[in-house]
């Protein structure tokens, strides 16, 4: 199927549900509305010349009309790019030349930055860019649009991915790509009409606009808007108010709501996902018993596989979704090799995740060459990340191959011992990295969070919490206290910046 022909099938079954909930502004919309908004939406950029295949470009913070692009745009067979809604002049301009955008649909500004005049500021530069619409006064058309013949392996969509190790790379999705990976997401959830799914990640990554809206619409339940960026009283006063059965989020927005999670009543709550990065067991046992988010799911995927690959089940032990990242969702495989070899490891040995299906990107936008890194002729994704599969086949991702340490010969996996300092009474949250040593190759630096209140750990008291519990070559010579670790705007720590710094501040 098309995204198209999807929505049209849901309107079709449950037109007079509520599709889309604004609930900052109070505007709701059920799906033959959502539907009627999405036309005009594709009338509009018809209007202004975009055809199939042409790229057109959204920077917005989740609202509902990026909602109605996402539709708008796959009905056209236009390509949609989301761009990063945290980026500045030098990365926008980047953006809007390597994907070649026609049209751009912005807001005009977004908490402190200034979208419309940095548009102005790159468009002398950007030759494919004909038009910039702003959400605000979009002005859509009511014209009929003819339909393109559109096929499910077309492209739709230009992803970035989140530039955690790096520069972002354009994973270029189909039709079946994303819309197979809503649903069966949606799937596993066990989503009907009656769910109302409280939506945080940006729309920009597929967290959101896969995970979120499209596993949503291919069940007919209903995406809540909390808030245009995460913010943990708006969005527990979202759940509250619009008897949310299912909320997503990060890790580090989960913490964030954790605070003040006993001044709501949540009791609609049912399910949710955290993925993105690894979840502390502390964090995951209290969303169960403080949130009521009893199915709860740990999702692992990448933006390259649409994003999902492996996922915990409703029916899952508490064990193993504090542990684990679940097992390979329907229609895909997954295998863990030896990196050096690329031949598939015994069971309970860490090595480098693979994955293979409908999920795998077309490729990365105008970059063969990465594209034939990252997939191999017999179809493999290689993720990059390291993982361990169990013998009832649960995953359990250990870091990535890039954050992964070597001291002294060993291989020290950060996530271990990142675990083990948020035992810390005093720790908030901690990250670990390596930092260069002539004596062993690479020395450990612990960036630590403390919590309110209380006295910044020094080197010497963390060894001290760890020695005798942790290896000797796994405890961290070097600890930095902060407030704030380097972040994406998914919320994950960036551990190339954190690398870079550590480096200064032993210089
Ligand atoms: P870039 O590829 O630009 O460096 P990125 O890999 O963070 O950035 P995404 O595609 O947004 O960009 O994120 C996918 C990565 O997130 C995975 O490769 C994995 O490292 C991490 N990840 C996703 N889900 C989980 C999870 N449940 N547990 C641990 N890590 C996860
Ligand atoms: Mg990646």
């Amino acid at each position: 199927d098309t995204i198209g022909a999807n929505l049209a099938a849901t309107v079709a079954r449950f037109g007079d549900r509520e599709a889309l909930v604004d609930h900052a502004t109070g505007r709701r919309w059920t799906y033959t509305e959502l539907a009627a908004e999405v036309a005009r939406a594709a009338a509009g950029l018809t209007a202004l010349g975009v055809r199939k295949g042409d790229r057109v470009g959204i920077w917005a913070p989740n609202c509902a009309e990026w909602v109605f692009v996402q539709y708008a745009t796959a009905q056209l067979g236009a390509i949609l790019v989301n761009v990063n809604p945290a980026y500045r002049v030098h990365e926008l301009e980047y953006v809007l030349n390597q994907a070649g955008i026609h049209t751009l649909v912005a807001a005009r500004s977004f908490k402190t930055s200034d979208y419309e005049g940095m548009i102005a500021s790159v468009r002398p530069r950007c030759p494919s860019l004909r038009h910039v619409v702003f959400v605000d006064d979009p002005q859509w058309s009511d014209a009929d649009v003819p339909e393109p013949a559109l096929d499910r392996d077309d492209p739709i969509n230009i992803q970035y991915t989140s530039g955690t190790t790096g520069f972002p790379k354009g994973a270029t999705l189909s039709h079946h790509n994303i819309l197979n990976n809503g649903y069966f997401v949606g799937e596993l959830l066990n989503y009907t009409e009656n769910d109302r799914i409280c939506v945080v990640p940006p729309f920009y990554h597929c967290f959101g606009m896969v995970m979120g809206n499209l596993a949503a619409t291919s069940h007919g339940a209903c995406v809540v808007i909390p808030a245009p960026a995460f913010d943990p009283a708006a969005t527990l006063a979202a759940v509250q108010e619009e008897r949310c059965t299912s909320l997503y989020g990060v890790p580090t927005m989960f913490i964030a709501m954790l605070d003040l999670a006993d001044g709501y009543d949540l009791s609609s709550l049912r399910t949710g996902i955290m993925a993105g990065s690894p979840c502390p067991v502390e964090v995951m046992k209290q969303v169960v018993d403080r949130m009521g988010m009893r199915e709860v799911s740990i999702c692992y995927g990448m933006t390259e596989t649409s994003p999902v690959s492996t996922q915990t089940r409703a029916d899952d032990s508490l064990d193993r979704r504090v542990g684990t990242v679940g097992r390979v969702g329907p229609h895909l495989e997954v295998k863990i090799v030896d990196p050096a070899t690329g031949t598939t490891v015994p069971r309970g040995t860490p090595g480098e995740l693979c994955t293979r299906g409908y999920s795998v990107m077309l490729g990365y936008w105008n970059e063969p060459e990465k594209t034939a890194e990252a997939v191999d002729a017999a179809g493999w994704m290689h993720t990059g990340d390291l993982a361990v599969m169990d013998d009832d086949s649960y995953v359990n991702i250990t870091g990535r191959i890039k954050d992964m340490v070597i001291r002294g010969g060993e291989n020290v996996y950060p996530r271990e011992i990142e675990e083990f300092l948020y035992t810390h009474p005093d720790v908030l949250d901690a990250q670990v990295v390596g930092v260069p040593d002539a004596k062993y190759g690479e020395e450990l630096m612990a960036w630590v969070r403390m919590r309110e209140g209380v006295a910044p750990l020094t080197a010497e008291a963390v060894r001290e919490f760890c020695t005798g519990k942790l290896a000797h070559y796994k405890i961290p010579r070097y600890v930095h206290v902060v407030d704030e670790f380097p972040m994406t705007v998914t919320g994950k720590v960036r551990k190339v910046e954190m690398r870079v710094k550590s480096v200064e501040l032993l210089g």
